[in-house]
């Protein structure tokens, strides 16, 4: 095979041969072990050499269903709890697949009317499942972490006028700091995003009352009232990574309005909260913020990548992300094209996937779902309660379980050794996939619960792999 065009009627039998190997994928994705044993053996087998020649469409796809299988993590399956990762309910990965073969792009109306549209559907959709008043808009993105970056750029510019200047016009030389206040809580990725924005990482003050991270807000509001009015960041975290916790958002809201700062709220995972009347006064006060982030390739259950930024005022991003040249469209209108909302001009139709899984499931498919996974939690925690070997070292607030190995006759100076061995014992072993972390100062596990396919036998199965293999460290 050379030039592509010579394999045009293969296209049918390659969408065909790609449907296949993803069914019989998701066939096992139940049972499989999270990480195949063979994995490694997989991977070095893998040609590394460019082909000189192709071999048409067939080969490569049927190689990568065979790769898949004996290679692939099953994080799309319901025993992965490492780190907070969603898998792709049917109508989800179907819209998925429609954005791929469609390759719509959602840069302008005039590239694709069909997934602006979409666009501006699934995100007001969003928002009235988040309960985010009329007139918060805003855009896709990639994830959590460019959603934050989208947020803090126009709470950045925010600054920048008050200040008397236009960071996105004259770059951020000889400018005061913006100053960043949050919790301990504060998410990585907008640390990470504050320093892509010259804000910097090192800029962030966190306010802590303990080792947890658990927001001191009296000391926030000292150092909100030493600014005597000067434009700052607040970040309110709706759902911390370790524990599931959350920041008073509403208090937070309080002190931005006395202050008068910009107030983002990220709510990657915890902004599902506010789906069920169980758990939504946890993120209460979000509603108040100038800025709301969250994530759709984790609890929405939509593929890999998606991430949601909401605005207060959407019409801000423009001064931020638009660009022009003579060949683009202009900025104009109520609804300016998607590629002027974000930091991406190219962009997929991600609209296709949240647009189709909302339709299939609708609020109340959502809701019921949110709800048994926080009572999938609960169970958790109780059987963790009920092992004399484990020790829950948080309360259970949202979808979170932190807790700890601790046989009876290990003193608290061999724990976090204990632990980090289990942690890397449990990986190694692959059935059942959670990860360890520093919460209060010790090592723990926070397995996750946020995959649709995700019951009640999958939970026990973490505790007993668990159990089995601390048995075989001691
Ligand atoms: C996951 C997460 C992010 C980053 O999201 P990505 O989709 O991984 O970029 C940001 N904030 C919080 C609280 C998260 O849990």
């Amino acid at each position: 095979m050379s030039d592509p065009i010579h394999g045009l009627d293969e296209l049918e039998a390659a969408l065909a041969l790609a449907a296949e190997e993803a069914r019989e994928f998701l066939a096992g994705v139940d049972s499989d072990p999270v990480q195949p044993p063979g994995t490694a053996q997989a991977l070095s087998g893998i040609e590394r050499d460019l082909p000189e020649e192709g071999e048409g469409a067939l080969a490569p796809l049927r190689e990568l269903g065979e790769l898949g299988r004996e290679a692939g993590n099953r994080s799309a399956g319901p025993r992965f709890f490492h780190f907070v990762i969603g898998g792709a309910t049917p109508a989800a990965l179907g819209g998925d697949w429609l954005a791929s073969a469609l390759d719509q792009n959602a840069v302008a109306r005039v590239a694709s009317p069909l997934g602006t549209e979409l666009e501006w559907i699934a995100v007001d959709w969003l928002r009235e499942l988040f309960e985010l008043p009329r007139g918060f808009g805003g855009v896709l993105t990639t994830g959590g972490t460019m959603a934050n970056f989208v947020c803090l750029a126009a709470a950045r510019d925010w600054c920048g006028e008050r200040m008397g200047v236009s960071f996105s016009a004259d770059g951020l030389a000889g400018v005061a700091q913006v100053p960043v206040l949050s919790s301990g809580h504060i998410h990585s990725s907008a640390v990470k995003s504050l320093g892509l924005l010259g804000v910097g990482r090192a800029n962030v003050q966190r306010f802590a009352a303990d080792g947890t991270g658990r927001l001191d807000l009296d000391a926030l509001e000292l150092a909100l009232a030493e600014l005597d009015g000067a434009p700052a960041i607040l970040v309110a975290n709706a759902g911390e990574v370790n524990a599931g916790d959350f920041d008073p958002i509403d208090a937070m809201a309080d002190l931005a309005e006395r202050h008068g700062a910009w107030l983002h709220v990220d709510g990657a995972f915890g902004l599902f909260a506010r789906v069920s009347p169980r758990a939504a006064s946890l993120a209460g006060g979000a509603e108040r913020a100038h800025s709301v982030s969250a994530d759709g390739h984790k609890w929405l259950n939509v593929p890999h990548d998606c991430g949601f930024a909401f605005l207060r005022d959407p019409a801000v991003l423009p001064r931020t992300f638009g660009e022009g040249a003579a060949y683009l469209p202009p900025i104009e209108g109520e609804r300016p094209d998607f590629g002027y909302l974000g930091p991406e001009g190219s962009r997929r139709a991600r609209a296709f996937a949240v647009w189709a899984t909302l339709r299939a499931y609708g609020r109340r498919g959502y809701r019921e779902m949110v709800e048994r996974h926080l009572d999938l939690a609960q169970h958790l925690a109780r059987r963790v309660d009920r092992e004399h070997q484990l020790e829950r070292l948080a309360d259970v607030r949202l979808n979170i379980v932190c807790f700890r190995w601790h046989p009876d006759d290990a003193g608290e100076d061999e724990l976090d050794d204990l632990n980090r061995r289990l942690g890397e014992a449990l990986i190694a072993d692959g059935r059942v996939f959670a990860g360890t972390t520093l919460y209060d100062g010790r090592v723990a596990f926070r397995p996750a619960i946020v995959n649709w396919r995700t019951r009640e036998q999958d939970v026990d199965a973490l505790v007993d792999v668990l159990l089995d293999l601390a048995a075989g460290l001691r």
